[in-house]
């Protein structure tokens, strides 16, 4: 990909984004690293999104992370940045359920069964694999749930 020469890294940033009309998420177009996050060569090797930080919200306090309230890695949008140190960054990771992940066997506790189930009986046109994403499980538990393979005990 050949770009015109940046004049600032404001446009080194705008020129490598593509702009998600949705959730304002600018996405980085080129390189990432295997981290997930977005990959920029300006002044050396960097984190995209932290190159963008600095360009529009100035220096980052020596030590400390830049965090996405997105949640997306590789989105470079100054406003869905934000510094933290390392245990914000896991704890915000946490909050979000980004560790929440679990496989299919593991047990859920009686009160989030108890959630799925009204979400279950509630949920109108609304597709399975939206309440497992609420959930932060896979489909296949929220579907074992419906038709009571699991969790039988678990009542309403
Ligand atoms: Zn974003």
């Amino acid at each position: 990909m050949s770009l015109p020469w940046a004049k600032s890294d404001k446009q080194y940033v705008q020129q490598r984004v593509k702009i998600d009309p949705k959730t304002e998420c600018w996405n980085w177009k080129l390189s990432k690293h295997p981290s997930g996050y977005g990959s920029a060569s300006r002044g050396g090797y960097q984190r995209a999104h932290r190159l963008a930080y600095r360009a529009w919200k100035g220096a980052i306090p020596k030590g400390l992370y830049i965090c996405h309230h997105c949640d997306n890695k590789d989105c470079c949008n100054p406003d869905h940045l934000f510094v933290g140190t390392q245990s914000d960054n896991i704890l915000d990771a946490y909050r979000k359920g980004r560790f929440r992940k679990r496989s299919n066997n593991a047990s859920l506790k009686d009160e989030e069964v108890r959630q799925i189930k009204v979400a279950l009986r509630d949920r109108g046109d609304k597709p399975m694999t939206e309440i497992a994403k609420e959930f932060k499980v896979s489909p296949e538990v929220i579907y074992l749930i419906n038709k009571s393979e699991t969790y039988k005990d678990i009542k309403i």
